[in-house]
């Protein structure tokens, strides 16, 4: 008989957010929420799960993402569903065409198409479903979105690189492709990388033409390629048919400069894919933001147009990219939307953490300010005042940690130490009855007697000079 496991582990590849990393978490994304408010994009919630077909048609079929990287079921819901409006025989297209007999057959007929549901790989398809299901293109002025949140890819587990990670990404939807909404989508991104501290980020900029100048790149590109394709891997080779873009994406050691001899995209942009790259530029340089352009950032996606742009993080090894995003001005009526351009960007949400962490700005100082040492029995006057105490202080904002049950003074404060608390108060029957309390800092064991106004503005004021010196030091 199979033996019952007795214990359960997360699958591989996803993986728990534990405090205190949970709170450097919550700053990451509270920084998001607030820096992109400044830019006037409003937050955007969208499902987990959609049709199959949204993510083969606008990532592409020939991607990684699609063609091995996603997660797909079926929905035997819907199949129900189906079954039911059939015996009702309420709208039902199906009736009429394969007649009952042919029922379940015509279901099975049908699955594959109507009930293939994917785990989300990325989010833009998403916003741009929404875009299109909600006719924002009516709304005034440029549609500004950002989201947060999980997304799902079978790819192979390591460092910064999981089968359930995060992103936290921004769109822009609407009428102009104006090389200014590039640049101001790029200056918002550095703006929230400096104001998380993060130092050493590196942008890349790139742009891969129009679909006017890009097929006969990728034709001239290919002819290149067919000519040196037996010095090449598996996968590019394979490429060379499905997407020879992607072979610029090589991090194969022997392909290197193959990759470096084949014909550049900049050298064959049409006159507006130039003077738009050069735009571009001009509006970076005049936002005094720093960029290198990597002729080679074709991106993974097939959706992208002109600007493509990747920021790169110190101390991440080969998984170092931490937001990848560009122009995808046909994505819109690729999904049977009205002509619209778009812009935007995803951040890899764990790469980010992981690279703040490397950069030493991972730190959270200790939470609990004020640890209540309270001596004496449950039902005593004592513990009363220890309650009411302790929620003034919550309500003032700290952070308070109240032990439930007795404990003596030494072990209290042996505790509270091990949690790492700043303060002990210290209550017991002799405070209640002289109506002061003791308050330790237990940094330095010092200690003072406050009565209970005192106490709190002491703690206010105090509270003040962290906050001070938070902010010298960032
Ligand atoms: P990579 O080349 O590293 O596989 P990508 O081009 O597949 O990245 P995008 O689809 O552009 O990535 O997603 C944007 C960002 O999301 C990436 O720059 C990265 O930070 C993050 N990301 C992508 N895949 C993963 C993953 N499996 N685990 C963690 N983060 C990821
Ligand atoms: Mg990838």
């Amino acid at each position: 008989m199979k033996q019952q496991r007795s214990q359960f582990r997360a699958i591989r590849g996803v993986r728990d957010i534990l405090p205190p990393e949970s709170a450097l978490w919550n700053r990451v994304e509270q920084t998001a929420h607030h820096v992109f408010a400044t830019y006037d994009f409003q937050e955007i919630r969208l499902p987990i799960f959609e049709e199959t077909e949204l993510f083969a048609r606008s990532v592409g079929s020939d991607t990684d993402i699609v063609s091995k990287e996603m997660y797909t079921f079926q929905d035997p819901l819907d199949l129900d569903q189906l079954v039911k409006a059939y015996a009702e025989g309420g709208p039902n297209p199906y009736k009429k065409a394969f007649g009952r007999e042919g029922l379940k057959a015509a279901l099975w007929e049908v699955m594959p198409e109507f009930q293939w549901l994917t785990l989300r790989p990325e989010a833009t398809a998403s916003v741009v479903r929404a875009y299109i299901e909600h006719s924002m293109h009516t709304l005034p002025g440029d549609v500004k979105l950002y989201y947060m949140g999980p997304m799902f890819r079978r790819e192979r587990p390591q460092k910064g690189r999981y089968r359930q990670f995060y992103q936290i990404g921004a769109e822009v939807l609407g009428q102009s492709d104006s090389p200014a909404i590039d640049a101001e989508v790029i200056e918002m991104l550095m703006a929230y990388l400096d104001r998380l501290g993060l130092s050493g980020a590196t942008l890349y900029v790139n742009s891969i033409g129009c679909k006017e100048c890009r097929p006969e790149y990728v034709a001239k590109l290919r002819e290149e390629l067919l000519k040196v394709k037996d010095q090449l891997g598996a996968d590019s080779q394979r490429r060379i048919e499905t997407n020879p873009l992607r072979v610029l994406d090589s991090k194969l050691e022997h392909e290197q400069a193959i990759i470096e001899r084949l014909p550049r995209i900049s050298d064959h942009l049409c006159a507006a894919c130039r003077e738009h790259f050069a735009e571009l530029q001009a509006q970076l340089k005049l936002r005094s933001i720093e960029y290198k352009i990597n002729w080679r950032l074709v991106r993974g996606l097939d959706y992208y147009t002109r600007t493509t742009f990747e920021i790169t993080a110190p101390g991440l090894g080969s998984q170092n990219a931490i937001c990848g995003g560009g122009r995808y001005d046909g994505l819109v009526e690729l999904l049977g939307g009205p002509p619209t351009k778009g812009i935007g960007f995803a951040i890899g949400t764990d790469r980010l953490v992981l690279a703040l962490q490397e950069a030493g700005k991972g730190e959270s100082a200790s939470h609990i300010d004020v640890f209540v040492a309270w001596l004496g029995r449950a039902e005593s006057p004592v513990y009363a005042a220890a309650v009411k105490l302790t929620r003034q202080l919550r309500e003032e904002g700290f952070v308070v940690e109240l032990p439930p049950e007795e404990m003596k003074l030494k072990k209290s404060l042996g505790l509270a130490d091990k949690l790492g608390a700043r303060y002990a108060l210290i209550i017991g029957e002799d405070e209640i009855a002289s109506g002061s309390f003791v308050l330790k800092r237990l940094a330095d064991s010092e200690q003072r007697k406050l009565s209970e106004s005192e106490l709190l503005n002491y703690l206010k004021s105090d509270e003040n000079r962290k906050v001070a010196a938070a902010q010298r030091q960032s």
